[in-house]
């Protein structure tokens, strides 16, 4: 009598057992131990799922000598089907290969599912059926047993990580196989094929995860180009093809400008996108064999066989095709880079070397103001030199080196000094003087910026309050950068010292550089309307060296325009300097702008600026900035102390 295991789903009960049983049962457990090992051996070699599940198949037919095996998964589908994976049968049925395959099985609890297979998976047991062609239940596949000439079958559950993921099921030729040593043996076999797959599988995620490390670590998941580490990688390759035809190899950094106020302003949705769009442009001028993201805003270009001048180049090449626009957030944003190029061998031969002069080549071009530099010796000392710099900038005002000077201003209709700007100065103890315009692009760059506008602010109101005390009614202008306007405690700390100086409106005017307003235009003419809700006045500093339109000047709420020096200090020899001068004056009138001239530095040109229309002149023909407690006795001395002096 056999017994079933008693996980068993046995769907017909087995006959009383005989001599002849007993040695039929035991020729059975001796197929099912010698599939079980050759499957433990098939297990041991395989390398990848499918080849895993076929060679289970053909192993249980050839070693095993079972009609036919197959191993299906579970689909999560709408019908719960079950796709089949392999199958294991004997060369004749070769040809029907097609007609199994599209058999159609099932998990779902209904009459397609009502076979070995689907009980299996349903269960999570494995299901026999010992006399299949004499069982109604299993009706339906009658016609399939007999055509493929197996009387029994059976299905064990396939179970991975506490989930049944498919069965193996195997059909025997002759009815009542499957006995409970046979099924115990299978059903082991089973366990031992899920195993391998849950390992297989296992083995596989952890060679994708380590894959997209390895992306990670080698791909700049913004962009999808090569990071540094992947750059410094592919240097080594071209810097070996190079190296072996005698040729030379430029790394070139192109920075994408403006990026942090993007970023600030419109948020690092629209900061992202702008640095994809502009990738995307850079790879499209097809002119570097590498082009990697190798910083925020930086981008490094590995040109083989390019020398200093093919290098220079392809950089000028490539800022014409890059300084175009940019849709960002509907806003057509002007793209402009600097670039900066490293040589090898001349400036360096391994990557980071060359990365690091590239990146001090392309800060020379900055300060520079030209689209691009290449290294010089000389700039590394400078970079250097620099770095220091901000280092101690950062004690500078702590230490008392921060001074102000101030630079009259002359209104030309009354002849008279209508006011005066601030200027910062820093004077420190070993250097000297330090160029202001140095040391505020620097402090703009390191972000160290809104220490230094907050002492220049306290200082030129204390000065302000000063000439009140002394009887000088002139408003004081301060200079305020980009990263001014962003500073969300600026309104705070001028309304701190309105109360504090107790200033009147018009004590103090702001200047503002056009390129600073148009860095987020619309932000900008936000921020204005607050200071001019303070009292204080405004002006537009270096008016004609940014590109605001007519409109958005309209808009702005200012109260003076500065024509930029570059302008002014060629006027008299210039014809074409004097037109833009009187155009900028003409058009500053129509929109109820005053008109200060900056950079009048002899008689002729005071006479120009007076001719052209413009009221207010500033410049060393005037005065030369003057320490701040100079001014008073300074303007008394002068031949502009009162409105009734003529102009000179
Ligand atoms: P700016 O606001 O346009 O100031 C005018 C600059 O031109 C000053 O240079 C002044 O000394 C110089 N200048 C005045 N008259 C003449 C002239 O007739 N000929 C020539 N060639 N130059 C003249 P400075 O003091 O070196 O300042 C340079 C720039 O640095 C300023 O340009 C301003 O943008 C910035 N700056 C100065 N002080 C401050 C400050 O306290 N805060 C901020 N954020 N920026 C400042
Ligand atoms: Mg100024
Ligand atoms: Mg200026």
């Amino acid at each position: 009598m056999m017994s079933t295991p008693a996980n068993a789903q046995i769907t017909r009960p087995n006959a009383s057992a005989t001599t002849a049983d007993n040695e039929k049962e035991l020729l059975r457990v001796n197929r099912a131990l010698k599939t079980l090992s050759a499957g433990n051996r098939t297990l041991l070699r395989a390398s990848d799922e499918a080849e895993l599940v076929n060679a289970m198949c053909r192993v249980i037919v050839e070693q095993g000598g079972y009609r036919m095996s197959y191993v299906g998964y579970v689909q999560h589908d709408e019908r719960k089907s079950v796709s089949l994976a392999a199958f294991g049968f004997d060369d004749r049925y070769e040809q029907e290969e097609e007609t199994l395959r599209n058999l159609y099985a099932s998990w779902a609890d209904n009459e397609f599912g009502h076979s070995v297979t689907g009980i299996s998976i349903r269960t999570g047991k494995p299901c026999i059926v010992r006399h299949l062609l004499t069982d109604p239940d299993h009706a339906p596949w009658h016609a399939e047993a007999l055509r493929f000439r197996y009387e029994s079958a059976s299905a064990f559950p396939l179970h991975v990580d506490g989930e049944v993921i498919g069965t193996l099921g195997i059909a025997a030729s002759e009815p009542d196989a499957f006995d409970e040593a046979e099924v115990k043996l299978l059903a082991e076999l089973a366990d031992d094929l899920a195993y391998g797959i849950g390992n297989l599988r296992s083995r596989l995620r952890r060679q994708e995860a380590e894959a997209t490390i390895h992306r990670m670590a080698y791909c700049d998941a913004l962009t999808g180009l090569p990071n540094r580490a992947s750059l410094c990688e592919r240097f080594e390759s071209v810097l070996a093809a190079v190296v072996a035809q005698n040729q030379p190899l430029a790394l070139m950094i192109v920075s994408l400008d403006h990026l942090q106020e993007v970023n600030d302003t419109l948020g690092y949705a629209q900061g992202d996108r702008l640095i994809q769009t502009f990738a995307r442009r850079l790879i499209e001028a097809e002119l570097a064999e590498t082009v990697a993201r190798v910083g925020e805003g930086e981008f490094a270009l590995l040109l083989p066989n390019a020398d200093s001048a093919r290098s220079s180049a392809t950089a000028q090449k490539l800022s014409k095709l890059l300084h175009t626009s940019i849709d960002v957030e509907g806003l057509a944003f002007d793209v402009h880079t600097h670039t900066g190029l490293a040589l090898f061998p001349g400036h360096g031969a391994d990557a980071e070397v060359l990365l690091r002069r590239a990146r001090v080549a392309m800060r020379d071009a900055m300060q520079a103001g030209r689209d691009y530099a290449v290294f010089a010796p000389a700039l590394d000392q400078e970079a250097s030199r620099r770095l220091a710099l901000m280092g101690e900038l950062r004690h500078a005002i702590e230490r008392h080196q921060l001074a102000l000077q101030l630079q009259p201003k002359l209104h030309l209709a009354s002849a008279a000094i209508c006011g005066a700007e601030a200027l910062v100065r820093w004077k420190h103890p070993l250097l000297g003087q330090v160029p202001t315009f140095e040391f505020i692009t620097l402090a703009e760059q390191a972000g160290m910026i809104t220490p230094v506008t907050h002492w220049v602010l306290e200082a030129a109101f204390r000065q302000r309050y000063a000439w009140h005390m002394a009887g000088i009614e002139l408003p004081l202008s301060v200079n305020l950068s980009a990263h001014d306007l962003r500073d969300p405690t600026l309104l705070d700390k001028l309304k701190g010292l309105v109360e504090t100086w107790g200033a009147q409106p018009g004590w103090i005017q702001l200047e503002l550089t056009e390129s600073a307003l148009m860095v987020d235009a619309s932000a900008a003419v936000e921020i204005l309307h607050s200071l001019k809700r303070l009292g204080f006045q405004l002006a537009i500093d270096d008016f004609g060296a940014g590109y605001s339109s007519l409109g958005y000047l309209h808009r702005l709420p200012v109260d003076a325009i500065k024509i930029d020096q570059s302008f002014v200090i060629p006027l008299v020899q210039s014809e074409d300097c004097a037109t833009i001068v009187g155009s900028a004056a003409q058009m500053g009138h129509k929109l109820g702008f005053e008109v200060v001239a900056e950079g009048v530095e002899s008689q002729d040109a005071l006479r120009r600026v007076t001719e052209l229309g413009c009221d207010i002149a500033q410049g060393h023909f005037v005065s030369h900035p003057m320490a701040a407690d100079q001014f008073g006795a300074w303007r008394a001395a002068s031949p502009w102390a009162s409105p009734a002096s003529p102009a000179h």
